[in-house]
């Protein structure tokens, strides 16, 4: 088992040695490492923008990964003979245990629902890294889970599972395991994946039964905030912050006339990283959360309103808000589709990124600076709230 487990540790060794000899890498030995941290995630490459490089995935602590090399501030893993990933340093613990099992296989599942939510559960021999995916038509979350074998032979599936129409699996690649979830509903309410122990949960939201804004928790982000001002507006010079957090306002109470349980990530002109803004989201439990922020281009001639999303399953929401605020009559910017923005990044609610519109551009300024303009952008928001929770609502 030793002996095979160390060839596989070579072989993907070898595999990087040859794809990457052009940039400098340190030559370590193949090691073990641990996730640790806040909010450790994987990259799919050293890129770095201003996003800070397109992330992979989040991933719960403790699970093991195989480090093959590091690069600057990164360890670079190997998730299957194939695929490598990239993690920061400060998120993984050396073991200086090069030791695999050589086939960590899946034990017992459970698909079952409790009062809250729907599960699927998967035993495994050791915490291993994942991704997931979120598809439409039909609705489906699909789950890799990497360094893993099939040894399931059966699915027990329970009528408590409410939001989960069917499970099932695939070996996509030797140790690439896929599993699938079909979902009853079109509307994808998010879910999250963590471990329990050495079983990997996927806990699924299900679509609420009576659906109004008046039922929902919905979660409002202000973009930046104390030292971080964020974008400059060309004419008067206003900081981005205030005039994010002034519609954040004006939204907070336009939800809460029609009735919603609000969470503000902030209501002052305070500094909040964005793993403090994650953390907080996640700790608020929200059925979803709209971010706000104004946009800012080196070319004063473009302007105009966007919206923003990660996964394919919360699109729908960003489409629905991005038609509400065409009516104020700004240039149509467009929907954004795989937006590497940290609060997209989260898969436990559905959410949508506002750049209401560009501070670098004359026209598009003297808007944002207008009171009856920012009231109206939170009215058009929360009207296109309304239109995506009547279009899930159609779908039983
Ligand atoms: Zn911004």
């Amino acid at each position: 088992m030793k002996t095979v487990s160390f060839v596989f540790a070579i072989f993907c060794f070898n595999i990087f040695f040859a794809q990457s000899d052009s940039i400098s890498l340190n030559k370590e030995k193949v090691l073990n490492g641990i996730t640790q941290g806040q909010l450790p995630y994987l990259k799919y490459g050293p890129g770095i923008d201003r996003l800070g490089g397109a992330k992979m995935t989040y991933l719960d602590t403790a699970i093991v990964l195989q480090i093959v090399d590091s690069l600057r501030d990164d360890y670079i893993v190997c998730l299957s003979r194939n695929h490598h990933a990239f993690i920061p340093k400060e998120n993984v613990k050396l073991c200086g245990d090069n030791r695999r099992n050589n086939y960590c296989l899946t034990s017992s599942w459970g698909v079952f629902g409790d009062e809250k939510q729907d599960y699927v559960t998967i035993g495994l021999d050791e915490r291993l890294p994942y991704q997931s995916m979120q598809l439409i038509e039909p609705s489906r979350i699909v789950v890799d889970i990497y360094g893993a074998t099939g040894n399931t032979n059966w699915i027990t599936q329970l009528k408590s599972a409410k939001e989960i129409k069917n499970v099932y699996h695939e070996q996509i690649e030797d140790k690439v395991f896929r599993v699938t979830i079909e979902l009853k509903h079109t509307q994808n309410w998010g879910y999250s994946i963590k471990y329990r122990k050495k079983t990997l949960v996927v806990a699924i939201n299900r679509q609420p039964e009576h659906l109004a804004i008046r039922l929902l928790k919905i979660a409002i982000d202000a973009g930046h905030g104390g030292t971080n001002s964020g974008a400059t507006g060309v004419k008067t010079g206003i900081e981005e912050k205030y005039r994010n957090l002034q519609i954040a306002k004006y939204l907070e109470k336009e939800f809460k006339r029609w009735g919603a349980e609000v969470y503000m990530t902030r209501n002052e002109d305070i500094d909040l990283s964005m793993i403090d803004r994650t953390l907080l989201l996640r700790e608020a439990d929200p059925d979803l959360l709209i971010s706000i922020h104004h946009n800012a281009s080196s070319n004063p001639n473009v302007r105009g309103v966007s919206t923003y999303y990660r996964y394919i399953g919360f699109k729908s929401l960003s489409v629905d808000v991005l038609e509400r605020l065409k009516g104020l009559g700004l240039y149509d910017f467009g929907n954004i589709g795989s937006f590497n923005f940290s609060l997209s990044g989260p898969s436990e609610y559905p959410n949508c990124l506002v750049e209401v519109a560009f501070m670098s551009n004359e026209e598009d300024e003297k808007l944002i600076n207008n009171p009856h303009f920012q009231k109206d952008v939170a009215k058009k928001i929360r009207q296109g709230v309304n239109d995506w929770i009547r279009t899930a609502r159609r779908d039983h």
